[in-house]
């Protein structure tokens, strides 16, 4: 059955690819956003299908409208566009989740949060497990993006316990792939322009630190996982790809894949920079029957490919 579908977020990199596949899977699709890191055209291929709708509209204001199922994803997700208004980043993490988990009340919905590894911060416990608390620093530049959406993930949590909203969290591990912003500022989008324009790949720190990348294709499976998931999962899950490599060894991935000319620079690394993020995704194994395929190679040509036609 065609199913309603609001995609908060709509417009941004996962949201834009999140509104493609429940099209084809044959829902209708509101996206809900405020382009601020978003764009038209992430979703341009997509407006001449007429059971999708593209909304301008900002989460930190109520909006009411008739849907059967709600993916909550709008929230600037790059430290440089999160870091540009801090204060408005927490007000689109908490009060975007006010707003939506209400509207999930009202219309009695499953709303799904796209939460995020860095409610682990900087980590002590390695790989991150669902039950660790983590390590973020509440003061410190990151935390308008950590603490908020830990304060949606609390929000969430007690929307479903006090009002029994039909909640999914997943917190999603880096991901990259086509329709990233070629400015968004995040590793992989950077390195692979700075590659393809033959300018000096921009190293923060020493390049030791890690993290573990996965291609957008795979998250979106996930997400739909989860979604369909019985009424009892309401996560957090973790969803990412365990392959853990250090920031240094992604540089030169990109450097040979793309045969570039680019020189790696090393800048000081910006403060509480995680060392280092890899997911145990144990839970989303058994409960979602869910886990990657597509390893960092695969999706590095696939994404290198995009931006060399951008
Ligand atoms: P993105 O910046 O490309 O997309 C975010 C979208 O939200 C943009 O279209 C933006 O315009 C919109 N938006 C921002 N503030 C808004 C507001 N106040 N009202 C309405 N719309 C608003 O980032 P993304 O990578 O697609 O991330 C999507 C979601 O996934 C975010 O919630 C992010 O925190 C989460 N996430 C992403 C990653 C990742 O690696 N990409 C990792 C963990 C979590
Ligand atoms: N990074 C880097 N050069 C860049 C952008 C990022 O060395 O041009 C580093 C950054 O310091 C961090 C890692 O790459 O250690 C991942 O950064 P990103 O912003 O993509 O994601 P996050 O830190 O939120 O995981």
């Amino acid at each position: 059955m065609r199913k309603r579908i609001l995609v908060t977020g709509g417009a941004g990199f996962i949201g834009s690819h999140l509104c493609e596949r429940l099209l084809n899977d044959g829902n209708e699709v509101i996206s809900l956003d405020n382009y601020f890191t978003g764009s038209k055209e992430n979703i341009f291929s997509l407006l001449s299908n007429p059971y999708f709708e593209s909304i301008r509209h900002d989460v930190t204001m109520p909006y009411f409208i008739e849907v059967d199922e709600i993916y909550n994803l709008a929230c600037p997700a790059s430290p440089i566009h999160y870091q540009y208004n801090a204060i408005k980043t927490i007000k689109t993490s908490v009060m975007g989740a006010i707003n939506m988990l209400g509207l999930a009340k009202r219309l009695n919905v499953k709303i799904l949060q796209a939460s995020t590894s860095e409610v682990y911060g900087d980590p002590h416990i390695h790989p991150q497990q669902e039950t660790y608390w983590g390590n973020v620093n509440p003061i410190g530049i990151r935390s308008c993006y950590d603490e908020g959406k830990r304060c949606a993930e609390t929000l969430f949590m007690d929307y479903h316990r006090m009002n029994d909203v039909q909640i999914k969290v997943i917190r999603i591990f880096n991901t990259y792939g086509p329709k990233m912003n070629p400015n968004d500022g995040r590793v992989v989008s950077n390195f692979i322009v700075q590659a393809l324009k033959g300018q000096d790949i921009t190293l923060y720190g020493d390049g030791s630190q890690t993290r573990s990348f996965q291609y957008v294709d795979d998250l979106i499976e996930g997400i739909i996982k989860m979604m369909a998931s019985s009424k009892e999962i309401t996560g957090p899950i973790n969803i990412g790809n365990p392959n853990e490599f250090s920031i240094l060894e992604l540089a030169q991935k990109i450097i040979y894949l793309t045969n570039s000319k680019s020189k790696i620079i090393f800048l000081p690394l910006p403060s509480d920079d995680p060392k280092q993020r890899q997911p145990d995704i144990s839970i989303a194994k058994t409960e979602l029957n869910w886990e990657p395929n597509i390893q960092l190679i695969e999706g590095l040509e696939k994404t290198i490919s995009y931006f060399k036609n951008l």
